[in-house]
């Protein structure tokens, strides 16, 4: 069995999706390892280093795409970088393909990936449970992203986060608000407070509210009953029309207190929900700072230009995108676990064998066998089909 890591395509990417001590643990579970030459260069990891843990260093990446068995990677599949083909038709038909997908996102893909009879996986489809943690890519890309969109925050910002006294006098600390207290705003929580700031963590979730506190922030949350906020598997839900009006008059009077708005909030499968309209951008102090980690999905702020800087207002407006990518070595080690984890439960004896029993397995397949498996990435591209329109937007 062979498995390639290819070099990934797309603006400021410089993850690899597997470090050489990965190449190592695949090398042990029988597989040959092809790595595409240079392609763990932006995570610091050298051609020698791959090879030294037993891959085979390929220069041409369309033999590599070719001859892979499996293909583990980040990003989905795009017009590859130096063939200027779409990377899911340089695939071997009836291969299998690990990425960070992003289906929804990506409905003309998953046509292609099946029309090709490709085997693909959504590392971002991993159920949330204790037994798939070690695989969980979107909580690993989510720790990177929630800790730099502080680092940004504090130096774009005009003001010192912490308290500090000096001879020049006593300086009042930042006041920080993170908007979504999920695993990407926890982590901005945190790395706010190890900055000293003054931080206060809100959301809809009431299940959230101890996280933030013992984070020593102050949660300023609605008072929202669990199930008008989240579903079932503990995602959030989007709000009613009377749940939403409560929870945005909390908001929109916490706003104008922040030296710093982080936002990260996120309802699975929908546009990201706009919580900060122009207007409040407005009453804000100038210098402000917001970062909004929403912009790939439409942004929470209503005036955020994704992958752009902007200064509204008086207010200098984030909008990062692949904000994992900014910090390659350790997202590309965190990744690299995940995906080999996953990759393990495809192997039997050495060999793959697929084992739709199993819940992460079969809840991550997207595409196999020539059909889109995937209930509702099919049930988006049927009414796709019937609205006779395609969009396909951006990724990890
Ligand atoms: P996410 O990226 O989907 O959303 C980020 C945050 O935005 C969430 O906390 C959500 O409640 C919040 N949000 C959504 N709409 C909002 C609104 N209108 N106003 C304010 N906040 C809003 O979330 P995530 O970080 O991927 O985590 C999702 C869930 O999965 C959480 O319950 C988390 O605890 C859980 N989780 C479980 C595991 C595990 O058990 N292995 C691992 C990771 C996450």
């Amino acid at each position: 069995m062979k498995v390639g890591i290819p070099a990934e395509s797309g603006a400021g990417e410089r993850r690899i999706a597997v470090v050489p001590d990965g190449v190592r643990q695949l090398r042990e579970k029988g597989a040959d390892v092809l790595v595409e030459s240079g392609a763990g260069h932006g995570a610091l990891h050298t051609d020698k280093a791959y090879a030294d843990a037993g891959a085979t260093i390929l220069s041409d990446p369309a033999a590599l795409w070719a001859e892979s068995d499996a293909l583990l990677k980040i990003q989905p599949p795009l017009i590859h970088a130096k063939l200027g083909r779409h990377e899911a038709e340089l695939l071997r038909e009836g291969s299998i393909l690990v990425c960070m997908l992003r289906p929804f996102s990506n409905l003309d893909t998953v046509r292609i990936l099946a029309e090709r009879r490709i085997t693909s996986f959504s590392m971002d489809a991993i159920p949330r449970t204790t037994r798939a943690q070690r695989m969980d890519a979107l909580s690993s890309m989510a720790t990177a992203a929630g800790y730099k969109a502080v680092l940004l925050a504090a130096a774009a910002a005009p003001r010192f986060f912490p308290m500090l006294v000096t001879a020049a006098g006593t300086l009042a600390p930042s006041r920080v608000l993170v908007v979504g207290a999920g695993v990407a705003g926890l982590q901005a929580i945190a790395t706010a407070r190890r900055l000293g700031a003054v931080v206060e963590g809100y959301d809809i979730r009431p299940a959230v509210k101890e996280e933030v506190e013992s984070l020593g922030a102050t949660f300023v949350g609605p008072k929202l009953s669990a199930e008008e906020a989240q579903d079932a598997s503990g995602y959030a839900r989007e709000l009613t029309p009377e749940a939403r009006a409560k929870a945005q008059d909390l908001l929109l009077a916490r706003i104008p207190q922040a030296d710093v708005v982080i936002t990260t909030a996120r309802v699975p499968g929908l546009p990201a929900p706009k919580l900060i309209p122009a207007e409040s951008v407005a009453k804000m102090k100038p210098g402000s700072v917001i970062v909004d980690l929403a912009a790939d999905m439409g942004g929470n702020c209503a005036l955020t230009e994704p992958g752009k800087e902007i200064v509204r207002h008086e207010v200098t407006i984030l909008g990062p995108v692949r904000l994992a990518a900014t910090l390659p070595a350790h997202a590309s080690q965190m990744y690299s676990r995940n995906i080999t984890s996953f990759f393990f439960l495809l192997l039997k004896n050495g060999a793959l064998a697929l084992d739709f029993e199993d819940d992460i397995v079969r809840d991550t397949c997207i595409t196999h066998e020539g059909r889109v498996v995937h209930t509702p990435t099919r049930e988006r591209l049927e009414s796709q089909a019937g609205a006779g329109a395609g969009t396909t937007r951006g990724a990890s």
